[in-house]
């Protein structure tokens, strides 16, 4: 599938909607997430075009994956979650529940989270 430009993180990236930044540098955005699911909910996105983590682990490159995973230490710590913990998630494709076609790992935390999976019925 190729990567639409269109998506909702592509038009953010461009600067064509309005974020809340919590971290950016030359390969990484960082912003809260618009509907948080946890006290603290950020979404941390790499610049480059890469529609699924599947995609960003697959293509990306070296420079690109260090940034990302370097990142998140730094974002955890901007958000004030770094010492109680988080959950990362990436869903992914179909069956991961992805919605927005721009790689994206969301961070979750700020309370006691329960378990990890609750399957629908
Ligand atoms: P997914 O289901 O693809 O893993 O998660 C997409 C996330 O993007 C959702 O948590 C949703 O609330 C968030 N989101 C969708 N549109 C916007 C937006 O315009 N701004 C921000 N900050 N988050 C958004």
């Amino acid at each position: 599938m190729a990567y639409d430009s269109n998506n909702i993180f592509a038009k953010i990236l461009r600067g064509e909607i309005p974020n809340q930044t919590v971290y950016e540098d030359e390969h990484v955005l960082a912003f809260r997430d618009i509907r948080p699911q946890a006290k603290a909910h950020v979404l941390l996105i790499p610049k480059g075009p890469y529609e699924s983590f599947e995609d960003f682990s697959a293509r990306a490159s070296d420079a690109e994956i260090v940034a990302f995973t370097r990142a998140v230490a730094k974002v955890s710590r901007l958000a004030g979650i770094d010492v109680t913990g988080y959950r990362a998630i990436a869903n992914t494709g179909a069956d991961g529940h992805q919605e927005v076609p721009h790689f994206h790992l969301h961070l979750l935390g700020g309370q006691r989270l329960g378990r990890m999976v609750s399957l629908p019925e």
